[in-house]
């Protein structure tokens, strides 16, 4: 292990907070660049996460790079596509054929795949440890300079302290590191909700995600309200299915509906044969937010960079995190590096700063596109005409799907590609 800009003072080069996808991706990266990271999580593996499990190409992508093991021979279930439904429409659109992305989805309970992924980072040489909840940010009281971190640890909750020269928040929607240091989520961005459950399915082998875009919300009978957002079903290829929805900020329901009822009452009007009743249910209704289009800023301020969910960093067209979580720690990594092999001060500082310019570049337009479009939806009448109009054409499904899926070659790409490369440039960065 190399400690480059560690003093006697410190406990590691670089602390992680937090071992989801952003947190472990991240803490691997920044091990094998040879430094010394210490990874801290605040339960213990194995433990759930609310999400849909689902990846797309732009997910599998990220754990390629990793060197994570996708095949199926190690436990992945591959998906070659998205069905779409809606409007009285089925249409099954296969994956773009791509040069940056592989050909392939893929799901996986997050109850693993989190964990292959800290195992993972722990291989690298980070290191992990489970049971350490951090509490808030220790800063410089000259500089106001974060330095390390301060919390609890262990089955007895013991306090813990540890410092280093560089944070990186990758805590999730809850963000209490950021909020420590008075680092609120900005109104101005549109956040999603989402519920899931997973139920004893016939449809669990299914190879392609399945989403379901027409979900009313009947809570006034008289005045049903289709809301901004879908509904899912993915298989998960051990005799359950994923199924949940996921709504936009962007609507006038939002707050005001009652998640867990509108859940049930979708997946009551689905055929009987499919088993989302009641019995069938392996485990209980959950939900958590979804925080979109940079919805925390500033992602780099006085030694702590928001990595994933902590700095907003879910797709506003569709709703995916695991993708930009961990795209977004592969970034933080890198200026990391590059920061602490620089000295202290304007030089480090500057290795730092490229951290949001990285995002902004790369994420930017696209999430400025989503925030548009996001509030579109939020209208009853747009979503209703985007459902009749759009889902019976094929060709512009395709480049639906390419632009709701982050989905194209920036650079050698087709027409489409260069259509949507256009749009995310002309459209000013958030
Ligand atoms: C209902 C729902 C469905 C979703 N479906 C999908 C999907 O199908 N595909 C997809 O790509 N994305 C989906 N998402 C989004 C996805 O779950 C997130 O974007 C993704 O998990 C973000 O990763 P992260 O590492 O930033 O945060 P998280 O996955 O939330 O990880 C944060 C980690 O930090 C730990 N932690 C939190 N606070 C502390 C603390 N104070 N101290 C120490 N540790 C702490 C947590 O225990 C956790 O391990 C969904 C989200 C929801 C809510």
């Amino acid at each position: 292990m190399v400690r480059r800009a560690g003093s006697r003072d410190n406990d590691a080069d670089v602390i992680v907070v937090g071992a989801g996808p952003a947190g472990s991706t991240a803490a691997a990266y920044l091990a094998r660049a040879g430094l010394d990271v210490l990874l801290l999580e605040k339960s213990a593996f194995p433990r759930d996460k609310v999400c849909g499990d689902g990846l797309t190409p732009r997910g599998v992508k990220q754990l390629i790079d990793l060197g994570i093991d996708t095949s199926t021979e190690a436990g992945w279930l591959h998906n070659q596509g998205l069905r779409v439904v809606g409007g009285g429409v089925t249409i099954e659109l296969p994956w773009p054929d791509l040069t940056s992305f592989p050909p392939y989805g893929a799901v996986r309970q997050r109850r693993d795949f989190d964990e292959i992924l800290a195992r993972h980072a722990e291989r690298a040489g980070a290191r992990l440890h489970e049971l350490s909840m951090v509490t808030e940010a220790i800063t410089d009281e000259r500089t106001g300079r974060v330095v390390g971190v301060r919390g609890r640890q262990g089955p007895d909750k013991q306090p813990m302290a540890y410092r280093a020269p560089l944070t990186l928040a990758c805590d999730g929607v809850s963000a209490r590191l950021a909020l420590s240091l008075g680092i609120d989520k900005r109104e101005d961005r549109p956040m999603g909700v989402g519920v899931r459950r997973y139920y004893t399915s016939p449809r669990t082998n299914d190879d392609f995600l399945e989403s379901h875009v027409e979900i009313w919300d009947h809570t006034t009978p008289q005045q049903p309200k289709l809301l901004p957002g879908y509904g899912w079903i993915f298989g998960m290829g051990d005799g359950t299915s994923n199924v949940g929805l996921g709504i936009l900020s962007t609507s006038s329901a939002y707050g005001k509906t009652d998640y867990r009822a509108l859940l049930r009452s979708w997946l009551d009007g689905t055929p009987q044969e499919w088993g989302f009743r009641e019995r069938n249910a392996t485990g209980k209704i959950a939900g958590a937010a979804l925080p979109m289009s940079f919805n925390r800023t500033p992602h780099y301020e006085g030694g702590l960079l928001l990595v994933g969910d902590a700095g907003g960093m879910v797709n506003p067209f569709n709703g995916e995190g695991i993708a930009y979580a961990m795209q977004s720690a592969r970034f933080a990594a890198e200026c990391t590096v590059q920061a602490l092999a620089q000295p202290e001060g304007l030089a480090r500082e500057r290795a730092l700063r490229r951290y949001p310019t990285a995002l902004r570049e790369e994420l930017g337009g696209y999430f400025r596109l989503g925030n548009v479009f996001s509030r579109l939806i939020g209208h009853p009448a747009v979503m209703r005409a985007g459902i009749r109009h759009a889902l019976p054409r094929q060709t512009l499904m395709r480049f639906m799907l390419k632009l709701l899926a982050n989905l194209y070659d920036s650079r050698e790409g087709d027409a489409m590609d260069r259509v949507i490369t256009a749009m995310t440039r002309l459209t000013p960065s958030v």
